[in-house]
């Protein structure tokens, strides 16, 4: 029998079947939640915590390059010709130049804070930063991947770390450029990589297969990582890029005669263990076969919307029962209802109508979104999160009532007010696994955390 730690009553939450009223949620001492009783009349014992708003599951961040924070808002200024995301990927490569392991732990580790603030209570780190500035090894070939790890113990959000193999700079295996020196492994250099992050990790880090793109891994490199996949659980998940911009659509139609996601389903077995980030550039039957694959459309809105990728087939894909996951990719924005919002305002700018993420007719967009991205998220990270459940981690998020897009609103509408309103700070408390990781709005390490992360922006930035 598990033993139950704590009960919290909330007024309202957001049940996989709907919104209830008058909810004891029951968690036991691993964290994990043993007990959900709507319409809850009975007496409450006085160990009960009651929250102060409504209770929604914490939502999952599916595609996260946690470094790219601090160089956020740095690449704004027009170059000497048109900018894209090939003259932006320079720009990171000098940035990513100066940065040491610990740097790396305080950049994770406030992101992680600010994440948590805004209502992320997990992430999957996609992570390829792993040799030092000149491309050696670290004599602990996981020290990188261990500062990720110890910035998700700080700050307390859950994580699914991607050890990513990156093999080549290009379809024709051309070698590392200087800029992708600290991102390069062998195949066998790899799997030491993974060994080494599988016995060190503790088991609430799930961990799993990441190819950076078919453009750095090539079809010899995926299937090695299938048979390095067999010392993994088998439900581990499998994360890559694919067809976030059209010259890579071009450049493996060229090398494979198929396109990125086409050639995934036809010979990498994609199924409900993928996630496939951005998929922004695919054909409708592509789109179509990838959400009967049960894959993971890991979609980066505000990164795709920076970087000027492109629009992700909405109507096509959540048409076919596709599901999607938020990715924060690389962090310009660092907010899940913001992330909703330009979700659904791409696709309206573009068909020229509006409500298209609703389901069925009637139904909240804010809400289907939200519910979508939930499930969709814990399907990527692979870990029991996004519902408020028994047998689910207690992952939560209290909306703040006084928040001026919130306040007055009838629960069944609160989640088109915090997605499409003015946000201020729609979350007030966070709890990750049962334990309050924000409180008011704040996390509970924030200050020194940030303190830490200001030192190594002011010396790598030059600022004061
Ligand atoms: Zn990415």
């Amino acid at each position: 029998m598990d033993v139950i730690r704590q009960r919290y009553f909330a007024p309202a939450a957001m049940l996989p079947e709907g919104w209830a009223r008058d909810v004891m949620l029951e968690v036991d001492a691993a964290g994990m939640i043993t007990g959900v009783t709507p319409d809850f009349s009975g007496e409450r014992s006085r160990d009960a915590i009651t929250l102060d708003g409504a209770l929604l599951p914490g939502m999952p961040n599916v595609h996260s390059h946690a470094f790219q924070r601090a160089m956020a808002g740095t690449t704004e200024r027009a170059g000497p010709r048109s900018d894209n995301f090939w003259t932006w990927r320079e720009q990171m490569y000098r940035f990513l130049d100066v940065l040491t392991p610990d740097d790396i732990e305080a950049i994770a580790s406030f992101l992680y804070v600010e994440m948590l603030e805004s209502g992320y209570t997990s992430v999957a780190e996609f992570h390829y930063l792993h040799h030092a500035p000149d491309g050696s090894a670290y004599v602990d070939r996981a020290e990188t991947a261990r500062r990720i790890a110890t910035s998700a113990e700080i700050s307390g959000i859950g994580l699914t770390l991607l050890p990513v193999l990156y093999q080549h700079s290009g379809f024709d295996r051309q070698g590392p450029s200087r800029g992708q020196r600290r991102f390069v492994h062998d195949i066998d250099s790899y799997a030491r990589l993974v060994s080494d992050c599988a016995s060190a990790f503790p088991p609430r880090v799930r961990l799993g297969i990441a190819p950076h793109s078919l453009r750095a891994v090539g079809a010899a490199g995926m299937k090695e990582l299938e048979s390095l996949a067999q010392s993994l659980p088998a439900d581990a998940p499998w994360h890559i890029h694919a067809a976030e911009q059209e010259q890579e659509v071009l450049d493996c139609l060229q090398a494979t005669g198929e396109r990125p996601v086409q050639w995934l389903l036809n010979h990498a077995g994609v199924d409900a263990r993928w996630c496939i980030v951005h998929a922004t550039h695919m054909t409708g039957a592509e789109s179509a076969a990838l959400a009967l694959s049960g894959a993971v459309a890991g979609v980066c809105p505000s990164t795709e919307a920076d970087l000027g990728d492109g629009l992700f087939d909405a109507e096509g894909f959540l048409g076919n029962h596709g599901l999607i996951g938020l990715g924060g990719d690389s962090h310009v924005a660092v907010d899940p209802f913001f992330e909703l919002a330009l979700f659904e305002y791409g696709q309206r700018l573009t068909q020229r109508r509006r409500n298209l993420s609703a389901v069925p007719t009637g139904a909240s967009t804010g809400e289907s979104l939200y519910r979508r991205a939930l499930t969709g998220g814990a399907r990527a990270l692979a870990q029991p999160v996004g519902a408020l459940a028994p047998g689910y981690r207690a992952d939560g998020i209290v909306l703040d009532p006084d928040d001026a897009s919130l306040c007055g609103r009838k629960a069944e509408d609160l989640l088109d007010a915090a997605i499409f309103s003015p946000r201020h700070r729609p979350v007030k408390d966070v709890m990750v696994a049962g334990r309050w990781q924000v409180k008011d709005g704040r996390h509970v390490h924030h200050a020194e955390i940030k303190a830490r992360y200001r030192a190594v922006i002011a010396r790598v930035l030059g600022g004061r």
